[in-house]
């Protein structure tokens, strides 16, 4: 067999071979696990096990064969080399020898632990790597592409996401043509108010016109810096319509950043409510920016022009800043085709139709506000603007859901989790819900199970994308908790005319099961960042395995299960998420390192999910108050970037490398976000059962929580007061808590109730 042609030339020297196999073996981890220095397990001289490691990187075939001559191998003739080493998980615990007489390769695998074709596969690689050492010994260990044709085959064309023909229109025209079709239904509601569908495209075809008589042009940027509302949904799409690039701008960003944001976009017009005009007279000034500002809102009375002719393929239709790690944000931009796209496949994937009532709740600035309105305007549906306010209070969000019959939401999986303890409580029925995306962060497998053990007629949808790419590239769709014994679910398979790669540095595709970085290719990658050719060579690039076509590097890691759905493993970096948004840290660290009086500064987050919280450390000669640093960052940082709390350092700790040590940080931030000693531990029983429920909301052991602690100085936010007020049952408000957020002031409040109650 190839063994026998791989092996050939070698004296009959059982050692040698043995050697040779562990050469291949090494080469093929190395390849596997992405990593230039790899080690496995042989069995010793002494039959007993050994750990071997290597650097294989750099080396040739024959320098890594020759570093390997140290090792004491068995050298009987019958077992010899017993290569055992990860290659993923479900190959793990793979044994690879040299069969009697060195005749064969043998494998030996627990069958629970590995599959067939796993085993198989890796047994492909070992002899493609076999080959190569022995036909080019002096060359350098290069696996080059070492899987399979099948194999190839499966991740290029299998695991892809279907081609479907979405047709010439894009979300312009679709809108249109459904508005025509049923002007009478409602569209968008908004608190009492609502814009049927003729209405909302008359008066964003109105709009569009205004906009083009402003001197807008095809793939000009205009800003709708507003709230949510109905308003804001009619310049979302007048924008769209006018051939415009839409970019939202929330009214409460700190001036400065949104001056930044609009002039990279070299956006020479901005559309606002009052609050936005409110903003814009803080952006507009004498060195600030010097575009015009219109308002959203006209007379109506004008009559109602001709449609333009719509946008479509690939002209850029948005533009959202998300966190950059040089400090500054950039602008995502996608097109047309990308974003009708994924509108068509949440529509499919929701499965929404003109009866279905989708909710948006996510901020203006965060991708996924545009399918929450766009989608359900696809098919006749309607879409419901709801306020923070609303959101925040859990049992006033259930109320609206109810009211408006809502089928369809989205959530973040913290709040996911809030929503969930109280539909536990049994109070709450909502017939008409029939599907829920949770989106931004891994969705954990328990709160899978707990969800289809309330709701188990409730289709989960656990969304997974980055605004590069149009949103979500990959869907996992629930329609119960699944077999897979993961912590986290998968976040599923590619999204129609999307194909999801898992590679290594250099683009090859891993093997199936191995750890590699998330890439995204495929009609929903956007054209990479606004007037910033240096961060977007960064990270898009050509796809290898379609000429032309463009990619996305995700910076996420993952792996294939399987059964061809997509495990998502975390970071490569240092992003993380905060409420569910997107920050890089590095961003924050340079905000604060430019506080006036710092002198250096770093930002680590600890925390998961809820409790995900950022730490900033500054050093500087005199101190200065957390309130005056919340009070620096704040003009140039939205809230939710800026630091839970603040650590003065006399110097920042620095590794053996002379780096900052980021782990030392984290460990002292842990430490920070736990509290010091208790000044006075809670009295009363109420106060005790408080402070249980408290360090479990905010992930602190309860012996560190005070009686005179501030709920939110602790670390908690918005979010994690919903949740504790939920598992209070209740009984308090949010304003409550804002009122007397300490836990002595809490529990007070709490025995109130209980005597009133
Ligand atoms: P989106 O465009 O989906 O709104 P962002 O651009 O804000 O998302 O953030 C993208 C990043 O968020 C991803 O690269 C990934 O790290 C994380 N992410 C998004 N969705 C999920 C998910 N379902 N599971 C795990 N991580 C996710």
């Amino acid at each position: 067999m190839a063994l026998r042609d791989a092996l050939t030339g070698v004296r009959d020297d059982t050692a040698a071979r043995e050697r040779m196999l562990l050469t291949g073996w090494l080469a093929v981890l190395s390849r596997s696990v992405g990593e230039p220095t790899v080690s496995t397990a042989v069995i010793g001289a002494t039959g007993g096990l050994d750990q071997v490691s290597s650097q294989v990187g750099d080396l040739t075939w024959a320098d890594l064969a020759a570093a390997l001559r140290r090792v004491p191998l068995d050298g009987r003739p019958h077992s010899a080399v017993d290569a055992r080493g990860t290659l993923a998980d479900d190959t793990a615990d793979l044994v690879v020898r040299l069969g009697p007489g060195c005749a064969g390769l043998e494998l030996a695998y627990d069958l629970e632990h590995v599959g067939h074709d796993a085993a198989q596969r890796v047994l492909g690689y070992l002899l493609h790597a076999l080959r190569r050492l022995s036909e080019t010994p002096d060359a350098a260990v290069d696996l080059g592409d070492m899987l399979s044709p099948e194999e190839r085959r499966r991740q290029l064309v299998d695991l892809c996401g279907a081609r479907v023909h979405n047709g010439p229109d894009g979300f312009v025209a679709a809108f249109q043509s459904r508005a025509a079709a049923v002007p009478d239904r409602p569209a968008v509601r908004h608190r009492e108010g609502t814009l049927t569908y003729g209405e909302l495209d008359r008066a964003s075809r109105r709009l569009a016109h205004r906009l083009r008589g402003l001197g807008v042009r095809d793939g000009d940027t205009v800003a709708v810096v507003s709230d949510r509302h109905l308003d804001w949904v009619v310049a979302m799409l007048g924008v769209l319509r006018a051939g415009a690039v839409y970019l939202p701008v929330r009214p409460d960003f700190p001036p400065a950043r949104v001056q930044g944001q609009l002039d990279r976009a070299c956006c020479r017009l901005a559309l606002v409510d009052e609050p936005g005009s409110i903003l814009m007279s803080d952006v507009v000034g004498t060195d600030g920016w010097s575009g015009a500002v219109a308002p959203i809102a006209d007379s109506g009375a004008d009559p109602v022009p001709v449609d333009l002719p719509p946008p479509t393929g690939e002209r850029p239709a948005y533009v959202y800043f998300t966190s950059g790690s040089t400090g500054q944000p950039k602008g995502a931009v996608c097109a047309h085709a990308g974003m009708i796209n994924h509108l068509w496949a949440k529509v499919d994937d929701h499965d929404l139709g003109p009866d279905d009532v989708v909710t948006q709740t996510a901020s203006q600035c965060f991708d996924i506000s545009l399918w929450q309105v766009c989608a359900p305007l696809l098919v006749g549906g309607t879409c419901v603007v709801v306020d923070v306010d609303r959101q925040l209070d859990v049992a006033a969000f259930t109320a609206l859901l109810l009211r408006h019959q809502v089928t369809t939401i989205q959530v973040v999986p913290s709040y996911l989790e809030v929503l969930l303890t109280h539909l536990e409580t049994g109070t709450v029925r909502l017939p008409r819900l029939r599907s829920v995306s949770v989106t931004g962060e891994a969705l954990r497998s328990d709160l899978v199970r707990r969800w289809f053990a309330v709701l188990p007629e409730v289709r989960l949808l656990n969304a997974y994308g980055a605004t590069e790419t149009s949103d979500d590239a990959m869907h996992e769709v629930l329609d119960g908790p699944g077999e897979r014994d993961l912590p986290v679910v998968s976040v599923g398979r590619a999204l129609r005319n999307m194909r999801v790669y898992v590679v290594d540095d250099r683009l090859r595709l891993m093997p199936e099961g191995a750890r590699g970085e998330i890439v995204f290719a495929g009609v929903c990658v956007g054209h990479g960042y606004l007037n910033d050719p240096q961060r977007t060579a960064e990270v898009f690039t050509t796809d290898p395995y379609h000429p032309g076509e463009r990619l996305y590097r995700s910076g996420d890691l993952g792996r294939w299960l399987p059964e061809g759905r997509l495990e998502f493993l975390g970071r490569r970096d240092h992003q993380v998420k905060i409420r569910g948004l997107r920050v890089e840290v590095e961003e924050v660290r340079a905000a604060l390192a430019a506080v006036p009086g710092v002198l250096d500064a770093a930002v680590v987050a600890v925390g998961e999910g809820n409790r995900a919280r950022l730490v900033g450390f500054h050093v500087a000669t005199d101190e200065i108050s957390s309130d005056d640093l919340d009070k620096q960052l704040a003009t140039r940082l939205p809230d939710y970037m800026i630091p839970a709390h603040h650590v003065r350092l006399d110097a920042l700790p620095l590794n053996d490398n002379g780096k900052v040590d980021l782990a030392r940080l984290r460990r002292q931030a842990r430490e920070a976000t736990a509290g010091t000693a208790v000044a006075e531990p809670p009295h009363t029983a109420v106060e005790r059962r408080l402070a249980l429920e408290w360090s479990e909301v905010l992930g602190l052991p309860v012996e560190r929580v005070g009686r005179d602690d501030d709920f939110f100085e602790s670390g908690g936010t918005s979010l994690a007061a919903i949740h504790l007020l939920t598992r209070l049952g209740h009984r308090l408000s949010l304003s409550d808590m804002l009122a007397g957020p300490t836990l002595r002031e809490i529990a007070l409040r709490l025995e109130d109730t209980d005597v009133s109650g």
